[in-house]
């Protein structure tokens, strides 16, 4: 498979057009390695997590961005965050015994809407909401781009078992003279870009995916970012959360299940913590030499 696990930023010469492409593989196996969802919910959960991807790279931050779908229908919340520098983890909540395998987008979500929001130490939480619509998760963001950042764009979303891929193209506002219309430029993109197969987006040469849905212009592509999957949870989170809990209630769970068991809500991975671990974590690290740390 070309360029997997990153995104490529492009312009388009003499016109006002830009975008982006991302395409996931090895991270999007990572992020649901400890989860297992139905393949109607797997899909959408790919759809989402790659157009976090894709939502970052267009938008000027530093921190974390959040993009969320609340919704009626049998997958009540898909979480997707991505951080400036592609960081990706993603989550979907739903019921499993209204999952039907043949049930699209709109029957999953239901009604409901998306929420973008962006967490940075420098600025003010950004947030920005539209309700679900269309048919697809791509018109549904095509239409957040339109009312929430004025930028009429073009999105491209597809994702299987094994990869994701992502293609937005967006107008920029009119700062110089250009060759053709770009209204009519972003409208032709769009076609083309829906008669691209999905197994073309996941394995074709990037360049030659952008020729297809650009036609006939002078691309400038930059050059590819890695994008990976980054949970927070972490041996020293989790053991925190135990010393937070206190150590007679860590007790009592060891004598009364054997172990401790924590599963982060994220990523679904468990940790497990037998009574030698928990032992260690109120240990009081009077015996350990200065300087040094705990390595399991
Ligand atoms: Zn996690």
């Amino acid at each position: 498979m070309f360029e997997v696990d990153c995104v490529r930023r492009f312009t388009v010469e003499g016109e006002a057009l830009r975008g982006e492409f991302v395409r996931l593989g090895p991270a999007w196996l990572a992020l649901r390695e400890y989860a297992d969802y139905p393949p109607p919910v797997r899909q959408l959960l790919g759809e989402v997590a790659t157009a976090a991807v894709l939502l970052a790279a267009s938008l000027k931050f530093e921190g974390e961005l959040t993009l969320q779908l609340q919704g009626d229908g049998p997958v009540s919340l898909l979480v997707a965050q991505c951080t400036h520098d592609f960081r990706l983890r993603a989550v979907a909540r739903f019921k499993a015994e209204r999952v039907e395998s043949e049930h699209g987008f709109r029957e999953l979500a239901g009604d409901g809407r998306i929420v973008v929001s962006i967490e940075s130490a420098r600025t003010p939480t950004y947030q920005g909401i539209v309700a679900l619509t269309g048919q697809t998760l791509a018109e549904s963001l095509e239409h957040y781009f339109d009312s929430s950042e004025q930028l009429q764009t073009a999105v491209r979303l597809t994702a299987d078992e094994m990869g994701t891929a992502g293609l937005l193209v967006q107008r920029l506002p009119l700062t110089r003279e250009v060759t053709n219309d770009p209204t009519a430029r972003l409208a032709a993109a769009r076609v083309s870009m829906a008669s691209i197969g999905a197994d073309e987006l996941l394995a074709r040469r990037v360049p030659d995916i952008l020729q297809r849905a650009v036609v006939g212009v002078d691309l400038r592509l930059f050059d590819a970012q890695a994008v990976s999957f980054q949970c927070r949870c972490s041996l020293e989170r989790v053991q925190g959360m135990l010393k937070v809990l206190g150590e007679a209630e860590c007790r009592d769970l060891l004598a009364e299940r054997g172990g401790i068991d924590i599963t982060c809500e994220f990523c679904h991975r468990p940790w497990h913590f037998d009574p030698v671990d928990v032992e260690q974590i109120f240990a009081p690290a009077l015996d350990m030499p200065p300087g040094s740390t705990v390595v399991n």
